[in-house]
């Protein structure tokens, strides 16, 4: 839990550093992403006319499997600008880990990529094209099915709302 003292606000700021445990975020199973480090943050906290301001940055590292590859793939994910404002909050002690945590997850990759420039695989025999070349031939079919497939965004466009 990461938590002000709203007492403590009233006379000074508050340096809020530390670690908490991976299962802090909680992130759904249905992403495909698992935090594999602690929970890091450091945030100041101050008192501006009755309720608190919680600025601060946090990072923590996750684990899961390149979209376009499926190679198992660990990256960083952080933001150095969070923000969070607490409207005159009536309590002695302020839990601010729904909210840091609710930052946390907003910063989550909706994809997880081993490089941006990863080559993925090989559409016709699924070698990974990053390790290796096939002699596969792209003769185009694909994008002839395409084509011939209506266009859901073009019924949306017709609708003009
Ligand atoms: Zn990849
Ligand atoms: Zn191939």
């Amino acid at each position: 839990m990461i938590r002000v003292s709203i007492g403590l606000l009233e006379k000074q700021k508050q340096e809020l550093e530390g670690e908490e445990p991976a299962d802090f975020l909680d992130i759904g199973t249905g992403t495909g992403m698992d935090p594999v480090s602690p929970f890091r943050y450091r945030l100041t906290a101050e008192m501006v006319s009755g309720s608190v301001l919680v600025r601060g940055e946090f990072s923590y590292d996750i684990a899961g499997i390149c979209g376009r590859c499926l190679e198992p793939v660990t990256q960083t994910v952080s933001s150095r600008d969070l923000a969070l404002y607490f409207d005159h909050p009536l309590v002695e002690e302020l839990d601010i880990s729904p909210e840091i945590r609710e930052e946390a997850l907003l910063e989550l990759p909706i994809n997880l990529l081993c490089s941006d420039d990863c080559a993925g695989l090989c559409r016709h025999c699924g070698c990974n094209l990053n390790h290796a070349d096939c002699d596969c031939v792209d003769d185009n079919d694909d994008t002839a099915a395409d084509d011939d497939r209506p266009d859901p965004w073009a019924a949306l466009d017709q609708l003009k709302i």
